[in-house]
């Protein structure tokens, strides 16, 4: 057995969750539709807080959660708080786009990606729940021959390392996507790359999955439960402040996303993060006309359509600081902009809805999980547009950081001392900005 097989197996293998007869298969949603849907319990428990645990984990989004799960499950750790101060899946893990690949060109990157999607394939049976998750493939679009070089080179890295990749011309392009502007003037489509793996998983149904399934192992998972400052004795972190009292703990764990800036700086860090907004949309819902995901390569543009129809997309950061989840208009024209550049006739559908998120951007734009320099404080941040598809890989390796004391093996490069030192990842080697990568 590979390397890789061998991390695979040991995160898959360990403590099952015992979800108190409520396990959902096809026989118990037959057996609850014949009786009204009355003997569906609560998917996880809403827990109180207590006063001590092993292991606090701040925020209650997909990473959180992941990594409370984790912990349970390959560790046998079960003492453990996820504190989240709103609801679970109220940050970005319920704003997100949904896409999930692992089509990057880094060492420090692609086996970590790669985890996550192997996780990923494997992640409904393992939670026993249905995530939807749906590989219909990520095609990332090519205008210039200089552009077709830089995805043939990422081609060939990722099938170097066994992962899926595809190098297409205009004429396959066109034949799943005839509604481009293959022959626009400014960017003519030449080709693309396309990770037949990638695709989409239901962000919201991540977050429950890998919440009751924590919950069934033990993990409390504490709603409404702010942290407001940490409990320090010299140079430990021995436990937080929240908005429901104190809670001791031997380890804690940030992950809090676009907060990881004011959560650190409770402890005194100054983390080489920026908070940004980033906005994403969706239309009316039509027929299926998109069969997978496509991302604009002149532009910062990427779209898919969701199960219901609707057209999902994206594009650009804001360009300035903010906490506040919504964004500004002149974002929203720059995106439509490059919708229309794309794919003219999305000119026809309305959208419904808009919304925004702040997201962490690392000034190499690649993630940390890693320690920090206080004793019992772990730090993982700094995952910008693209930490959904992480979650699984993220939960696991900072589980195994947290357990084990020292970084996973496929999570090394995600050191915090990487600023410092010079070996920073810059996977997309366009520069020290967040507006830049
Ligand atoms: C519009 C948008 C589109 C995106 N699209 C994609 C995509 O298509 N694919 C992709 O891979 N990634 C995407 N991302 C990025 C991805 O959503 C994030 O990187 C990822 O969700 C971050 O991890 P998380 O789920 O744990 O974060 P969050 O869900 O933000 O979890 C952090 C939690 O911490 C809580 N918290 C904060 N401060 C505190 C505190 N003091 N005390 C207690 N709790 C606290 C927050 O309330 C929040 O629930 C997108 C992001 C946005 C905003």
């Amino acid at each position: 057995m590979g390397w890789r097989p061998r991390i695979l197996a040991k995160i898959s293998e360990g403590r099952q969750p015992i979800f108190n007869g409520m396990r959902y298969s096809a026989f118990s949603l037959a057996r609850e539709a014949l009786r009204g849907h009355r003997g569906w319990t609560p998917a996880w428990r809403d827990a109180q807080p207590k006063a001590r645990y092993d292991v606090v984990v701040i925020g209650g989004g997909g990473h959180g959660l992941a990594t409370a799960y984790y912990l349970a499950k390959t560790y046998g750790l079960t003492d453990v708080a996820v504190l989240e101060k709103d609801w679970i899946g109220s940050g970005n893990a319920g704003r997100n786009t949904t896409i999930i690949r692992s089509n990057y060109l880094l060492p420090g990157n692609l086996p970590f990606y790669e985890l996550s999607m192997k996780l990923w394939e494997g992640l409904e049976r393992d939670l026993n729940y249905n995530a939807m998750i749906s590989q219909r493939g990520v095609l990332n679009l090519y205008h210039s021959d200089a552009q077709r070089d830089a995805f043939a080179r990422r081609g060939n890295a990722m099938r170097m390392h066994g992962v899926d990749a595809e190098l297409l011309d205009a004429a396959a392009v066109r034949r799943m996507l005839p509604f481009l502007d293959f022959d626009a003037a400014r960017f003519p489509i030449q080709g693309g790359l396309l990770q037949p793996r990638g695709g989409t998983a239901r962000h919201d149904a991540v977050v429950w999955g890998y919440a009751r399934a924590a919950s069934a192992l033990g993990v409390d998972i504490v709603q409404n439960c702010e942290v407001v400052g940490m409990i320090r004795v010299g140079g430990r972190i021995v436990g937080v402040e929240t908005t429901r009292g104190p809670i001791r703990a031997s380890k804690v764990a940030i992950s809090v996303a676009g907060n990881s800036s004011r959560v650190g700086g409770m402890a005194g860090l100054r983390l080489p993060i920026e908070s940004h907004v980033l906005q994403a949309f969706v239309t009316e819902a039509v027929k299926p006309v998109i069969p997978g995901v496509v991302t604009f390569g002149a532009g910062h543009f990427y779209i898919s359509q969701s199960d219901k129809g609707g057209l999902v997309f994206g594009g650009d950061l804001d360009g300035y600081n903010s906490y506040a989840q919504r964004g500004n208009l002149p974002t929203v024209e720059d995106v439509c902009e490059g919708a229309m550049a794309l794919m003219p006739r999305i000119g026809r559908v309305r959208i419904l809805r808009s919304w925004g998120g702040v997201v962490d951007m690392s000034m190499d734009g690649s993630p940390i999980i890693d320690r920090t320099p206080l004793d019992g404080l772990y730090l993982n941040a700094g995952w910008c547009y693209g930490g959904f598809k992480a979650t699984p890989a993220a939960g696991a390796c900072l589980a195994h950081l947290v357990a084990c004391d020292e970084p996973h093996p496929l999570a090394r490069a995600y050191r915090l001392d990487r600023f410092a030192t010079g070996h920073t990842i810059d996977e997309k080697g366009m520069g020290p900005q967040p507006n830049l990568h």
